[in-house]
């Protein structure tokens, strides 16, 4: 479904990601572990075409999207969910989750099938439809960011640290959403701090270090491996 081949990309001289091969099959979640600064966020900006790579090729389904425009890249199904959430803060909830759908703006009908789907998937955001997106708190806020997601239909979902900041429970709650999206269909890639949590709901993972895949495996080989464990579990 999603498949990097040889990714590298710099950010000037700085070399962020170093041959990056990776593949994400359909139905799949796939959870990037990695420190702060190895490279996570690099790799979903590349697939939403926001960066230029500076070697190899993205594809998703038969196309190639690298290359490609960030709306066009939409278009074609990899819809990505930033890191940090960002939320137009002073705008309503309803306004900020249908940006998600600007890019299908011509299909009232089906933008407004999405609107339901995700009203019902996050009720309080039904409820808090007319407020503005920053009054509310962090775990609302980030299922707007999710559900903004959602309304601009991905086949691949691509979710950077959906966590970041939230208290535990509400960590729980955002990872168990996250499960049912993939479980309803959507094929998710998921970059989370909290590895032992994103673990328990991955299908497989890959271990980035410092802009290059060190480990891939699924979640069993991943949960049991020791300096898995020891740098990103802790037990
Ligand atoms: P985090 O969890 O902190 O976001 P990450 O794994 O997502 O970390 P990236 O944000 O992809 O990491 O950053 C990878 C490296 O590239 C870091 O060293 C970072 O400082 C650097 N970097 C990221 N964006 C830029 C940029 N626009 N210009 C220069 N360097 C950058």
């Amino acid at each position: 479904m999603l498949t990097f081949k040889d990714v590298s990309l710099n950010y000037g001289a700085f070399r962020a990601l170093e041959n990056i091969n990776l593949h994400v099959e359909k139905g799949e979640l796939v959870v990037l572990l990695g420190a702060n600064g190895a490279g996570k966020s690099s790799i979903f900006r590349a697939a939403s075409g926001l960066e230029k790579l500076s070697g190899g090729s993205i594809h998703l389904g038969g196309n190639t999207v690298s290359g490609m425009k960030p709306s066009n890249v939409v278009r074609h199904g990899l819809v990505q969910c930033p890191e940090g959430r960002k939320l137009f803060p002073q705008m309503t909830v309803l306004k900020n989750l249908m940006l998600g759908a600007y890019v299908h703006r011509g299909d009232k009908v089906e933008n407004s099938r999405r609107l339901d789907e995700v009203m019902a998937l996050f009720p309080i955001l039904q409820e808090k439809a007319h407020d503005p997106a920053g009054s509310l708190s962090g775990g609302q806020q980030q299922m707007v960011a999710i559900g903004r997601a959602l309304m601009g239909r991905p086949k691949v979902l691509c979710l950077d640290e959906p966590s970041l900041g939230l208290a535990p429970l509400v960590v729980k709650q955002v990872l168990e959403v996250v499960q049912s999206i993939n479980q309803a269909g959507t094929t998710v890639v998921l970059a989370e701090q909290n590895a032992y949590a994103a673990l328990k709901i991955a299908t497989r993972a890959y271990v980035i270090e410092r802009g290059r895949i060190v480990l891939e495996g699924d979640r069993e080989s991943l949960m049991n491996n020791e300096a898995v464990r020891r740098a990103y579990i802790g037990a």
